[in-house]
């Protein structure tokens, strides 16, 4: 049993910082002078209804949402916005684009698939995914309803760096697993969601920034609970929203304006990026990065050792030195490194350093 805090590498849900866990425990039993836990306010009270209005206003300026859009708190994860999307957007008579990235990519074309009809604008499953796919490779439909698009690679460590220019096609994003990780021009997507676990806090909640024009063009016969207009008209309190995940988004996001907002925090995901690739690159004779470099992921980091026995050796050996997470996902095998937003840089240098001794003593 560990008797303090690992490097923790879990590529979701993953690790939070731990001036948020800090503060949440600090809060715990008696939230702002309420005699309550945030746990245990009514969804109805003021005490809440600020936590929730504040983590709304914070994600909103520290992505640069434009105005025109709207901010929600949903449940279901990422993978019910796969199906509340068609649900509401791809109208009878239409199609929807849909780039194949990426296991995230192809699951949400799946659940698309059984609203409507949908194409394969893109994809890079020949390679396994190795990088995303050029400009010149997609064919994107100009009538499509939207086109939809994974903005990072959780499993295949790959992640756009120019997103794909579709015109008058409004586009969608999926960004659950580089969200707040860099700048981004907002304005350009119609949609962009994200479920709370990599990034932002914990499990339970799901962020969706909508244009207000794309919103509009909504399927009127969608029910109630799986439309987007009716979380719009009532500030995501249609339901009980996940308050206490939403709290823990509001902390999240507090730190990272604490940081110095986004520009701080890519800033910071570019440092780890440079230590840890520059790693692999430099012991090219031991380790091999799965992504192509044009593709490389700052937030997952791919990459195998030269047998499946080191590997294992690997992974068991950085677990004793307090490294945990480190397992690659099975259709890729070998070594993934997340390091989200919140992993501090000290634990890519300690990892980083960990990497270097192995590569010599096992070389
Ligand atoms: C983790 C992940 C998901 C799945 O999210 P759930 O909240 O478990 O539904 C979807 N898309 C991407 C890119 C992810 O990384």
């Amino acid at each position: 049993m560990p008797e303090k805090r690992i490097w923790n590498f879990n590529p979701g849900p993953s690790t939070l910082p731990a001036a948020v866990l800090e503060r949440a425990q600090k809060e715990m039993l008696n939230y702002a002078q309420t005699g309550m836990s945030v746990m245990e306010l009514s969804h109805r009270s003021k005490a809440y209804e600020a936590i929730h209005n504040e983590a709304a206003a914070l994600l909103s300026e520290l992505l640069g949402i434009p105005a025109g859009y709207k901010i929600l708190f949903l449940q279901g994860g990422a993978s019910l916005q796969f199906a509340m999307i068609p649900m509401n957007f791809l109208a009878a008579g239409k199609s929807a684009d849909y780039v194949l990235s990426g296991y995230w990519a192809q699951k949400a074309f799946k659940e698309a698939k059984a609203y409507g009809t949908v194409r394969a604008a893109g994809t890079t499953e020949s390679v396994n995914f190795n990088r995303v796919p050029t400009a010149a490779e997609l064919q994107l439909d100009a009538g499509a309803a939207y086109c939809h698009i994974t903005s990072n690679n959780t499993i295949f460590g790959t992640q756009w760096k120019t997103f794909p220019d579709t015109g008058s096609v409004p586009l969608v994003a999926d960004m659950s697993s580089d969200i707040l990780s860099r700048k981004i021009d907002a304005g350009r997507f119609a949609m962009i969601y994200a479920g709370a676990q990599k990034n932002l806090g914990p499990a339970g909640v799901t962020v969706v920034a909508i244009r207000e024009d794309f919103l509009a063009t909504g399927r009127p016969e969608v029910s109630p609970i799986l439309k987007y207009a009716t979380h719009a008209e009532n500030n995501s309190l249609y339901n009980t929203p996940p308050c206490f995940a939403i709290y823990i988004v509001k902390l999240v996001l507090e730190w990272a304006k604490g940081l110095g907002g986004i520009a701080a925090v890519e800033k910071r995901n570019e440092e780890k990026g440079k230590l840890l690739y520059g790693t692999i690159d430099g012991n090219a004779g031991f380790f091999k990065g799965t992504a192509d470099p044009g593709s490389r992921s700052l937030m997952n980091v791919t990459f195998r050792l030269p047998s499946e026995e080191l590997e294992a050796k690997f992974i068991s050996e950085a677990a004793a030195a307090g490294f945990g997470g480190l397992k690659g996902h099975r259709s890729v095998g070998g070594i993934r490194v997340s390091m989200y937003n919140a992993l501090e840089p000290e634990g890519i240098k300690a990892l980083t350093d960990f990497m270097k001794e192995f590569a010599k003593k096992n070389g």
